[in-house]
């Protein structure tokens, strides 16, 4: 039997060339970079604004069918699928999110991709990396201060202590934080009130970071972000507070974009990682399209599966900052496949044909919805070793008979060399189809329109309703002005539908909007489905318990 390295393990063995190195494969110089020690680096401000106007190169998008507890690889993939277009010998640039702490000490799944299709240094990425979320958790934490501190010092805003909407942040799993009481001791102490914790990654800010074009549009998203109501139910926001300025200064590093490499020394950024629920899921604009201008082909990822995290990236991000996809590719794992056809977790290493093809519907959903924003699709088949020949040819024929190309990845048992013919398959159907990208909905739409038709058009669900309050905030928004803002989904990223348990391919069912969030900064509106964790617990068996560094400065236990 032959015994599989972890991520860890095969990251380790690897040997990564200096950065520098890399970023000349990109035209970069070491005038170009903020070396942070020999493997990472920043892109100065000087290099992304003298790059700004080159010719943009073509992004490729990696989504998925609805996730299961398995996972289905889109990073690995999307590592893959750059270290492939490397090797064919494209000028590739690979575009991810970086990864928050909080999860990584609680169960597994790291967000650097897995096998031989990882990017590098993988324990720096999983850890501080170059102090993004630092700076994201200390902006946050000093507006909900200086909030804090206005009240203390005579509240000339008016501001409303029940109605404060703005949270402190940890970029850590910590449940005991989700409700708090502050401010308690007495006149010296501050105002006392009911507050809370939000992971880093769950922080307005971290979505504007992500949405933001460069420093000025930030701070003009930050000044924008309502932090509580006034006692006659008005929004206040940074900008009425007067310390966007101050935001803006201890994130003007944070927005730079990190610059690394995979284990086949293809150069990535790995910059930003917001929420996939409250948020959109998709790492920043300015590394994206950094990378576009730096390379021919940009091969990017969105989180969750694509009713969420595509239907964002092309809503959101894409009409934010210009961009339009060539392709997408649809990450597809016979395991999950089985998984929507009705196999549970245990059994899923069976081969199990009538359930693969019961789970094909699925899949099918997510084609015809990439489809219908007129994109060009490829699907990638993510090769388990558990998987059997027959089933792979099962949904290669099923994909053939839709007319979808279809291709097995090897990427995490192969590196690039797994990728090679997705690559080519990409190469082919980017010349060959055409691509007609155009949004579902209209910016212009009111805000319950575009709901109904992501929910009608995305998750194929028959209608939305909104509750007593949801309806309220739809008259409150409009009167505030916040009608012509995208929407942001959070829903269950395991359903087509905002109920977990129903997979495969549901119908007829209701979407019901509880709630509505107003993130005015990063310029949508959140509609919440079911309850949405932004501080998530730690497992009763947390990974944390297995990690280590040994003498040398080696980790040990990090996934
Ligand atoms: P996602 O981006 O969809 O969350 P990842 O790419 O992060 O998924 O992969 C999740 C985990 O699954 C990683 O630990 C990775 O090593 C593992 N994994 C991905 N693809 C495979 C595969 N083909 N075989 C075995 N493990 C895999």
């Amino acid at each position: 039997k032959t015994t599989v390295k972890s991520d860890i393990e095969i990251a380790q063995k690897s040997t990564m060339k200096p950065i520098v190195e890399i970023a000349n494969k990109v035209g970069l110089g070491e005038d170009d970079l903020e070396l942070f020690g020999k493997y990472k680096a920043k892109i100065s401000n000087e290099a992304l604004v003298k790059i700004k106007t080159k010719d943009s190169g073509k992004i490729i998008l990696v989504t998925s069918i609805n996730p299961t507890p398995a996972g289905e690889g889109k990073s690995t993939i999307t590592v893959g699928l750059g270290d492939a277009f490397n090797r064919i010998g494209k000028k590739v640039m690979i575009a991810m999110r970086e990864p928050s702490l909080g999860p990584t000490m609680g169960i597994k799944g790291g967000a650097t991709g897995g096998g031989y299709s990882q990017v590098l240094p993988m324990e720096d990425i999983n850890l501080h990396f170059t102090g993004d979320l630092h700076a994201i958790t200390t902006a946050n934490n000093a507006l909900a201060a200086l909030l804090d501190n206005h009240i203390q010092q005579g509240n000339e805003l008016q501001i409303d202590q029940r109605q404060i909407v703005w949270k402190r942040a940890v970029d850590l799993n910590d449940r005991v934080l989700r409700k708090v009481i502050i401010g308690l001791g007495g006149p010296l102490q501050g105002v006392p009130r009911e507050d809370g914790f939000d992971i880093t990654v769950a922080s307005e800010i971290m979505a504007v970071l992500c949405l933001a074009s460069d420093l000025k549009d930030l701070k003009l998203r930050l000044s924008r972000m309502v932090i509580a109501y006034n006692y006659k139910k008005e929004p206040v926001t940074v900008g009425d507070l007067g310390v966007e300025g101050a935001l803006t200064l201890i994130l003007k590093e944070a927005v730079k974009p990190n610059l690394v490499q995979t284990i086949e020394h293809t150069p990535a950024l790995v910059h930003g990682g917001p929420f996939a629920n409250i948020a959109h899921g998709c790492n920043s604009v300015i590394a994206t399209l950094t990378a576009s201008k730096l390379a021919d082909y940009v091969i990017t990822e969105a989180g969750f599966g694509a009713d969420l995290g595509a239907e964002k990236f092309l809503h959101i991000k894409s009409r934010s900052a210009g961009i339009k996809p060539e392709a997408v590719v649809i990450v597809a794992t016979i395991r999950a496949l089985k998984m929507h056809g009705g196999v549970p977790k245990a059994e899923l290493s069976q081969e199990n044909i009538p359930a693969l093809t019961l789970g094909f519907a699925n899949l099918q959903k997510h084609i015809e919805t990439i489809k219908s924003f007129g994109l060009p699709i490829v699907v990638a088949i993510n090769k388990f070793i558990t998987d059997t020949d027959q089933e792979v040819n099962t949904l290669l024929e099923w994909c053939n008979r839709e007319n979808v190309p279809a291709v097995l990845t090897e990427v995490w048992e192969k590196g690039g060399e797994g990728g090679i013919e997705l690559a080519e398959m990409l190469l082919k159907v980017i010349e060959e189809e055409e691509n007609k990208f155009y949004p579902l909905y209209d910016i212009s739409d009111s805000i319950d329109k575009k709901v109904r038709i992501i929910v009608q058009k995305v998750y194929g669900g028959k209608d939305v309703e909104f509750s007593q309050k949801a309806k309220k905030q739809l008259i409150e928004f409009e009167q505030f002005g916040w009608s012509n803002l995208a929407v942001c989904m959070a829903k269950s990223q395991y359903s087509l539908s905002d109920d977990p348990t129903k997979l495969g391919r549901p119908v007829d069912f209701t979407v019901t909007v509880r709630e509505f969030k107003p993130s005015i900064g990063a310029g949508f509106i959140v509609a919440l489905t079911g309850e949405v964790m932004t501080m998530p617990g730690l497992p009763k068996k947390p990974a944390a318990l297995n990690m280590d560094v040994d003498e040398n400065g080696n980790a040990i236990g990090l996934f």
